[in-house]
């Protein structure tokens, strides 16, 4: 096997290792800086990254949107000079133009992923990092002066080691793994699926796939709602999906015993929302009572609140009694549905769980224990809501540890 010294070692050539790696270049002029990758190619994930439009940041971004034990102290810290706006300036130093939407997601001004790939590729060829593709590191040693890296056919010494690998979902949907870090012996929270669609019980999502519904929802756990989002449910076959359920997916995916409970008009209250059906009962008094949802929802959508209120879509609606009209008009607004737990990676855009928090200096991301080992991004336990949060981290923090290495 051959041998060479580099300066830094970045292991992971994703959003965080890649911005740490130009960053650590910009900083270190004429040292050498090695990115390590075991795909085929660096950045693979971020070209999925928002539909393929990648939304990097978030204006908002601060520690009420991370999650994780400590995560707010290091937020805090992290973005008193790593904030959305200095993760911007970056990349438009570097040349992406961004574009803000009215929520205040940001995407690159072209709407593509790879503008933002390709613009940090550009960079890093420019500050000669070294690109090493294919080399899945499994074995890391620490010697004097540093750590050594087995990588395809060589081994590395490299002064400064960043671990950048990421979570458990990777771009494809299957397992990837941070489990080079165990070598170091870092204290670690085990990974759970987040931002994911969220699996619920019985079969009345059947008849709802394809479907969306504009909402409200909520997670409820031992009759307390522990999250509430707004915006458009998606119904798929077994699981309820869409940003809004996603961002309750963290604490569903990790406990049983939970509910969501969608609102589907949030802008009425229940005697509004009686009212409204009692009105549609005398509009259509006629007819049956799967009728009196036409010009309001998606016909599957009121067939299964009716089910679900125990009565029949045919009955006449001269038929249904206050009684029964107040029960279907109560699923209107509380459309409990019991969440099971998930485990697998499948479909999750980012892993909660990781090294933990106060394994690493919140000033720098140098692990306490070993020197000139640092961590960065998804592999850490932090993980933010869906919008741009993510990501915003995984560059904040690339930048700051390739500021100090
Ligand atoms: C479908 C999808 C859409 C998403 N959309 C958004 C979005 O729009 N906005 C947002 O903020 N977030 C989004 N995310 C989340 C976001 O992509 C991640 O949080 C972010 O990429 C994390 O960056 P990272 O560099 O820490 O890890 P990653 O981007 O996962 O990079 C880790 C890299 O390390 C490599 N690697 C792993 N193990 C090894 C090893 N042993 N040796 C060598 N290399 C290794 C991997 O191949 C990978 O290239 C999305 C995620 C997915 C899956």
């Amino acid at each position: 096997m051959k041998r060479r010294s580099v300066y830094a070692a970045v292991i992971g050539g994703g959003a965080a290792g890649m911005m740490c790696a130009l960053r650590a270049a910009e900083n270190n002029i004429g040292q050498r800086i090695v990115i390590l990758e075991k795909a085929d190619r660096v950045g693979k994930k971020l070209l999925v990254t928002g539909n393929g439009r990648c939304n990097l940041s978030h204006l908002g971004a601060g520690a009420d949107s991370y999650h994780g034990e400590g995560s707010k102290e290091l937020i805090n810290i992290l973005f008193s000079k790593y904030n959305p706006d200095a993760v911007l300036h970056c990349f438009n130093r570097i040349g992406l133009l961004t574009t803000a939407d009215s929520e205040g997601r940001v995407y690159p001004r072209s709407n593509l992923a790879a503008s933002v790939l390709d613009v940090l590729r550009m960079r890093l060829k420019d500050h000669d990092v070294d690109t090493v593709c294919g080399a899945d590191i499994r074995e890391i040693r620490k010697v004097r002066g540093g750590f050594e890296v087995i990588a395809q056919d060589e081994i590395i010494t490299a002064e400064k080691l960043i671990v950048a690998v990421g979570g458990k979902a990777d771009y494809a949907g299957r397992e990837s793994g941070a489990s080079v870090i165990n070598d170091f012996g870092l204290a670690a929270v085990k990974p759970t699926p987040s931002l994911s669609p969220v699996k619920v019980e019985g079969d009345l999502l059947r008849s709802l796939k394809g479907i969306r519904a504009s909402a409200s929802v909520s997670l409820i756990h031992n009759g307390e709602v522990v999250k509430s989002e707004r915006g458009e449910v998606q119904f798929t076959d077994g699981a309820l999906s869409g940003i809004c359920i996603f961002n309750l997916s963290r604490y569903a995916n990790r406990h049983s015993g939970c509910e969501i409970a969608i609102s589907l008009l949030p802008e009425m209250s229940d005697d509004e929302v009686f009212d409204e059906l009692s009105r549609r009962i005398k509009l259509n008094r006629g007819g049956i009572l799967s009728d009196i949802f036409v010009g309001l929802f998606h016909k599957n959508i009121g067939l299964a609140l009716i089910k679900t209120a125990g009565l029949k879509p045919s009955a006449s609606c001269s038929d249904i009694s206050t009684e029964e009209l107040k029960t279907l008009s109560k699923h209107i607004n509380n459309w409990r549905f019991k969440t099971v737990p998930r485990h697998d990676f499948k479909n999750a855009q980012v892993t909660a769980g990781g090294v933990r928090l106060s394994e690493i200096n919140h000033h720098t991301f140098e692990t306490k224990r070993h020197k000139g080992l640092y961590i960065i991004g998804e592999a850490l336990d932090i993980d933010g809501d869906c919008g741009g949060y993510n990501l915003q981290f995984a560059f904040a923090s690339g930048m700051c540890a390739g500021d100090h290495v």
